[in-house]
């Protein structure tokens, strides 16, 4: 008989985890406190528009393919290349710059930096040694254990030792001279919900995946197409999803859990369990580990929590890209300050995607979808967004003037997502955006584990397990998942 697995979250960690888990032959549940799939790869429509409410591209595409390979399924999903990969408005310039992954391309939009490709090759290389050397002696990978990690990590050549402590803006500092490019190529640093001055140099990597290896990547039809396309093949396979449904409890015999309940009373049991909750926050709120109580959670490092607007406007933008950075111009002193304190800036940095310019199904006939996401501090720091309205209000209008467009007075309808919010919609603790930050003290076997410590069948996926946050890298932890689930509890195929 088939054993069966019971999953909480259908976010993209708890789906990924049910189609591997399916194709070995496990009976899947999949409990979701939202009233839809995707957890924070959602999809909001409202007035005729239609809008990816968190992620909107991603890199190291062939980490879906896998998936699909992994459960002999076809890939269901159509990629596309952005070229340019994206583009950067500073306030004190007239022209954005756009980013090509093509050297000599990119070279010509940083013409004040001399000799600028044979910088660039050289940072990129080093960055490339970092990414082979730990792709799959760390990223990759499960470790019995902090030893096992050591011992993995030993593996690692030593001259990427220094890269551990210094920042990356300072990496960036010594290869390059002009201010632009070191903010540009320091932007990824954020993709980790951190800025490049609290991020170790290690993470430089993400520029060799930005800009050599496998750029960046959207999907036909929106990035909700992930969820829906991958929802369906599990329903196909006789996967239930039962929404509205929030865990609370749990039920344990001896070192077996035996089942979770939910806020209705009813108790779910299977032979194996898995949360894709977020998993340092869940075994505080739900298991009530002392290791995780509120008091050690705060004092843990958190990514940046989001501040999301989906606009949507009459007319079309001719001066804007479909993914755009707005930046201002005192970027170090921004970075430093803005993220710990209680106050909105009244100058803000901030990130806009207009979706419908290479998806016109998202918007009606003559129209765009507008998404803004500014990064903001999480709720420790900033708990009152009673100042929501008047933050919109300030993005909206900076963004008009830069792009030469009145939002305002060609609204069609406006959503705001503020950190309470997002932390309410998914349970991320204290409205942290991607999950636990990715300092050397919270990766490897240093992040909480995928697999529980006291009870031998509860498993976790997703951002705020191993590897950590972003969506390839929530893939990744799925099959890591699954690989611990089959290797301890065996699959009938
Ligand atoms: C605004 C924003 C923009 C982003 N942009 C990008 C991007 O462009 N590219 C990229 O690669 N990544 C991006 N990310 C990161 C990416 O979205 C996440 O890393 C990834 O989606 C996390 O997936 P997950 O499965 O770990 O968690 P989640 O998506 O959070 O899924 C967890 C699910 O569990 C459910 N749940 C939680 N607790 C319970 C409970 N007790 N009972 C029942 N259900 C529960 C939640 O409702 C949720 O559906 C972005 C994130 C945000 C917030």
């Amino acid at each position: 008989m088939s054993k069966t697995a019971l999953i909480i979250g259908a976010g993209l960690g708890g789906l990924a985890t049910a189609l591997r888990l399916v194709s070995k032959g496990y009976k899947v549940t999949i409990i979701e406190k939202h009233h839809q799939a995707g957890g924070r790869l959602n999809q909001l429509k409202k007035d005729g528009f239609t809008f990816d409410v968190g992620p909107s591209f991603f890199s190291m595409s062939y980490e879906f393919k896998e998936l699909f390979d992994y459960c002999k399924i076809a890939n269901p999903l159509q990629f596309n290349a952005l070229d340019p990969l994206y583009s950067v408005y500073f306030s004190y310039k007239k022209k954005p710059y756009l980013i090509h992954k093509n050297l000599e391309k990119l070279a010509t939009e940083f013409v004040d930096e001399k000799d600028f490709v044979r910088k660039a090759t050289a940072y990129l290389k080093a960055a490339k040694e970092v990414f082979d050397d730990t792709e799959y002696r760390v990223i990759k990978k499960n470790f019995d254990g902090k030893m096992d990690y050591l011992y993995q990590l030993t593996k690692v050549p030593l001259k990427h030792g220094p890269k551990l402590f210094r920042s990356m803006w300072s990496e960036l500092e010594r290869h390059f001279e002009t201010e632009e490019v070191k903010i540009i190529f320091s932007l990824v640093a954020f993709f980790l919900g951190a800025t490049p001055f609290d991020t170790p140099a290690v993470y430089s990597l993400l520029n060799y995946t930005e800009l050599v290896h496998d750029g960046y990547w959207n999907v036909k039809g929106g990035m909700y197409t992930i969820t829906e396309e991958i929802v369906k093949l599990l329903k196909n396979n006789g996967v239930e999803i039962i929404y509205n449904t929030e865990i609370k409890q749990f039920v344990q015999e001896g070192k077996t859990l035996k089942g979770f309940v939910d806020q209705h009373g009813k108790t779910w049991s299977a032979d194996v369990f898995v949360s894709n909750a977020d998993a340092a926050a869940f075994r505080g709120n739900i298991l009530g580990r002392k290791k995780y109580t509120e008091a050690k959670l705060d004092k843990m490092d958190w990514t940046l929590s989001p501040f999301t607007i989906y606009l949507g406007v009459k007319g079309k933008l001719e001066n804007i890209h479909h993914h755009n950075y707005f930046l201002g111009e005192n970027f170090k002193d921004y970075a430093d300050k803005i993220f710990k304190t209680g106050v909105s800036p009244n100058k803000p940095y901030y990130y806009v995607n207009v979706s419908s310019k290479s998806n016109p199904e998202c918007a009606p006939e003559g129209c765009e979808n507008i998404f803004i996401l500014c990064p903001m501090p999480d709720l420790r720091y900033k708990k009152d967004w009673s100042d929501r309205e008047a933050l919109a209000d300030t993005i909206i209008a900076d963004l008009s003037q830069r792009i030469d467009f009145d939002l305002k007075e060609n609204t069609v309808t406006r959503t705001i997502y503020d950190p309470i919010e997002w932390e309410k919609m998914f349970n991320l603790y204290k409205g942290s955006g991607l999950g636990l930050a990715h300092g050397m003290n919270q990766i490897g076997a240093l992040r909480p584990s995928n697999k529980d410590e006291e009870y031998e069948n509860l498993y976790y996926v997703g951002a705020s397990t191993t590897p950590g946050t972003g969506l390839p890298i929530v893939v990744i932890s799925s099959r890591l998942a699954t690989e611990r689930i089959l290797e301890e509890h065996g699959g009938t195929i």
